[in-house]
C-alpha cells in the first residue's frame, strides 16, 4: 500500500498516553442541528481504538470559517459533542476554550479511556489566523498538551495550519484510520488503475479543474464532462451555448486540450435546458445544436447519458468529480442520478468529496459506490497529483 510509508496508530503504544486526535467534524449544521453526521461517523474507528487501548483522547478539529468574534456563536462544536456522545454512548468533555487554565485543567484531569473535544480551532483564527496560517506558537503549545498527535482530518489535510503541520512538528505522530482508507483507495486508483480508467468531471468551473484535467489526461483512458463547465468545452468547439454557464478566460486551454486529446475527452451531446436558472422555465431537452441564445443548459440529457453509459460500462477504475447538472434543482437531477444507477457495483469507483458527494447521497445512492471521500479539496489535489502537506508531515516509517 502506498501510506505504508508512513507512521499509523497502530504503531503507537497509547496505553495512559495523551493522544491528540485531529478529526474533520467541519459538518453542515443549521439552527444548531446537524445536517450530515457522515464525518462524524468516519472518525469513529480511530476514536474507539484509541479509547480501546487506554489513551486520553483529545479532539481538535474546525468548523466552518470564523472571521470575527460574531462568527463564533454558529460556529461552536458543541452539537457535534452532543451527536458524537450519543454515537459513541460515552460522555465526552466539551472545552469551550481552545487553550488557556480551563482546558489543560481538564486535560490534567483527565482517566484513561477519557475524551476532550476542544472547540472550534478556527476561534483561533480571530486573532491574526493563527490556526489557518499555522502559527508555530499555537502548533506547539497544542502539542505541549499531549503524548502522541494522531492525523485523521483528511479533509484538511491539502492544508499547512496549526492542528495539522503544527502539532505534528513538535510530536511523534501517525495517520489514523480515516486518512489510511482514502489514500489506500485513492493513490493506487490514480497512479495504478485497473483499465479502462475513466474520469467523470463536473461541477461549475473549468477553472477548478485544469490541473485535475492537466494531470489525468495522459493517465486515464477517457475523461467525460458533463456539469456546468462542459459548455466552456463546447465553446470552445464552436458550438453556440446559449447563456449557459462559461468560463471566458478558459476557452483556450479547452480548445488546446481537445486538440490534443479528441478521442480522450468526451463531451456531452444533448443538455436539459431552461431559460430561467432559478425557476425551471420552457424546459427543453435537444441536442447541443438546437440551443438557443436565451437557454441554459443544466442537466446531461439522455443521449449524453447514454453516451457516456459506453464508456462507463466496460471501466474498471472511475473517479467521479464535480455533479453532471444542477442537481439541487429535482428538474435537473437526472444525469448524475442515471449515472449513479451506472457505476453502482462496478469494481473500482471513487466519489470526490464536496459537492459530489452530498449529490450522490442526497439523491440516496450513498452504498453504491467503492468510496465516498470525506475531502473535496483534499481529494482534487489528490488527483492533481499534488503532495497534501497534512499527511506529507508524518513521519515515515
Ligand atoms: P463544483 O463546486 O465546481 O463541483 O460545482 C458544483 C455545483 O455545480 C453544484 O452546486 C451544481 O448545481 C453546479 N452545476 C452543475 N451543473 C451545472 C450547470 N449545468 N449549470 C450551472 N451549475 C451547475
Amino acid at each position: 500500500m502506498v501510506n505504508a510509508m508512513k507512521k499509523r496508530i497502530i504503531d503507537y503504544n497509547l496505553e495512559g498516553k495523551k493522544v491528540i486526535i485531529r478529526v474533520d467534524f467541519n459538518v453542515p449544521i443549521k439552527d444548531g442541528e446537524i445536517l450530515d453526521d457522515n464525518r462524524i461517523k468516519q472518525s469513529l474507528e480511530t476514536i474507539n481504538y484509541a479509547l480501546e487501548h487506554n489513551a486520553k483522547v483529545i479532539l481538535l478539529s474546525h468548523l466552518g470559517r470564523v472571521k470575527e468574534e460574531s462568527d463564533k456563536e454558529s460556529n461552536t462544536l458543541e452539537p457535534v459533542a452532543l451527536r458524537l456522545s450519543e454515537l459513541l454512548d460515552k460522555e465526552i468533555i466539551f472545552v469551550t476554550e481552545t487553550r488557556g487554565k480551563i482546558l489543560e485543567d481538564e486535560i490534567n484531569n483527565m482517566k484513561n479511556g477519557d475524551i476532550i473535544l476542544v472547540e472550534n480551532t478556527r476561534f483561533e483564527d480571530i486573532d491574526g489566523k493563527k490556526e489557518s496560517g499555522n502559527d508555530e506558537e499555537l502548533g506547539a503549545y497544542w502539542a505541549s498538551l499531549g503524548d502522541i498527535f494522531i492525523n485523521d482530518a483528511f479533509g484538511t489535510s491539502h492544508r499547512s495550519h496549526a492542528s495539522n503541520v503544527g502539532i505534528a512538528s513538535n510530536l511523534p505522530n501517525g495517520i489514523g484510520f480515516l486518512i489510511e482508507k482514502e489514500l489506500n483507495v485513492i493513490e493506487p486508483a490514480i497512479k495504478n488503475p485497473k483499465r479502462p480508467f475513466t474520469v467523470i468531471l463536473g461541477g461549475s468551473k473549468v477553472s477548478d479543474k485544469i490541473g485535475v484535467i492537466k494531470n489525468l489526461v495522459n493517465n486515464a483512458d477517457y475523461i467525460l464532462i458533463g456539469g456546468g463547465m462542459a459548455f466552456t468545452f463546447l465553446k470552445s468547439q464552436g458550438i453556440n451555448i446559449g447563456s449557459s454557464l462559461l468560463d471566458e478566460e478558459n476557452i483556450d486551454f479547452c480548445k488546446k486540450i481537445m486538440e490534443e486529446n479528441k478521442d480522450k475527452i468526451i463531451l456531452p451531446i444533448d443538455v436539459v435546458t431552461s431559460t430561467n436558472i432559478d425557476v425551471p422555465t420552457d424546459v427543453r431537452e435537444i441536442f447541443i445544436s438546437d440551443i438557443k441564445d436565451k437557454e441554459i443548459g443544466l442537466d446531461i440529457g439522455h443521449q449524453t447519458i447514454k453516451l457516456f453509459k459506453s464508456y462507463l460500462e466496460d471501466s474498471n477504475t472511475i473517479i467521479w468529480n464535480g455533479p453532471v447538472g444542477k442537481f439541487e434543482n429535482e428538474e435537473y437531477a437526472n444525469g448524475t442520478k442515471e449515472l449513479c444507477k451506472i457505476l453502482d457495483g462496478k469494481t473500482t469507483t471513487i466519489i470526490g468529496g464536496g459537492d459530489t458527494a452530498s449529490a450522490v447521497i442526497n439523491l440516496g445512492f450513498k452504498d453504491s459506490f467503492t468510496h465516498i471521500s470525506t475531502g473535496g479539496g483534499a481529494t482534487l489535489e489528490l488527483l492533481e497529483g499534488k503532495k497534501l502537506p497534512g499527511i506529507e508531515i508524518i513521519e515515515d516509517k
